[in-house]
């Protein structure tokens, strides 16, 4: 008898608080998007030729024309966006902290990454190499053992130079631009960043020289927050349609992307 009391109560309360429904579920980030109708991408000011502002202060860069093909794919219109800037220390938690739907910000997936937030699939893959300025006699990482070299906080290559030249000197600046102002005004030997992004500032700049070797592969990836398979899926899909089409050569063509 008590049992069967004990039995019909629990139920009660199951069927009270609505244990099980499914509209308990949190909202995949494609249904929320799709009903507040913009879609919020953390996007990078600081990274030519990936994300940056033109001089009327507009987000320009491939990364920015990325965002806008997933809007008008997601939304049916690619101005139907809103950019929150990032940089490489921050954009994790304006994912997490939902203050952003995405991060398009020439990312790299990575192991200790993954375990925090899912990626799509890559869209473009850059290497980590060392600018110096026009006249250094620098010519390897390993010549960089006890002098200063200067790097943007939160990206790899913070984690892959400490282990990798554990005598070296690091300078750290919050944003690409404060880096390569550093290192033109001598504040350290050389800046170890992605290729494509030394690229970047090197293109407009003859006072400094990338040197040839890569030390890492990096794909980058839109990353989206973890359990939202609605949005990871329709993120492949603009991306993998994005690349077949050419697309996605095209516009690394137009940003002077390799
Ligand atoms: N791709 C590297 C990373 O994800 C460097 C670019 C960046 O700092 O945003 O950390």
């Amino acid at each position: 008898m008590i049992k069967k009391v004990c039995t019909t109560l629990l139920l009660i309360s199951l069927i009270f608080c609505g244990c099980g429904k499914k509209e308990n579920l949190p909202k995949d980030t494609l249904t929320s998007v799709k009903e507040k109708g913009i879609l919020v991408v953390g996007i990078k000011t600081d990274t030519p030729p990936f994300g940056y502002l033109d001089k009327n202060n507009k987000n320009i860069g491939f990364d920015v024309d990325l965002a806008k093909l997933t809007a008008k794919h997601i939304l049916g219109d690619a101005g139907k966006i809103s950019f929150v800037t990032v940089n490489s220390s921050n954009r994790i938690m304006k994912l997490t902290s939902k203050e952003v739907d995405m991060i398009i910000a020439a990312m790299s997936i990575t192991p200790n990454r993954q375990m925090i937030m899912d990626f799509s699939v890559p869209y473009h893959t850059a290497g980590q190499a060392i600018m110096v300025k026009n006249d250094s006699k620098i010519s390897s990482l390993l010549e960089l053992e006890n002098k200063k070299a200067i790097i943007v906080f939160g990206s790899t290559v913070e984690k892959s130079l400490r282990s990798n030249v554990p005598n070296i000197t690091i300078i750290g600046y919050k944003t690409y631009t404060e880096a390569f102002q550093a290192l033109k005004a001598g504040k350290a030997d050389a800046m170890i960043a992605d290729d494509t992004i030394l690229m970047g500032f090197a293109m407009n700049d003859n006072s400094v020289k990338i040197l040839p070797k890569r030390y890492t592969k990096e794909p980058y990836a839109i990353a989206v927050r973890k359990n939202n398979p609605l949005m990871l899926e329709a993120v492949n899909t603009i991306l993998k349609e994005a690349i077949n089409r050419g697309e996605i050569s095209q516009m690394k063509t137009k940003w002077g992307i390799n």
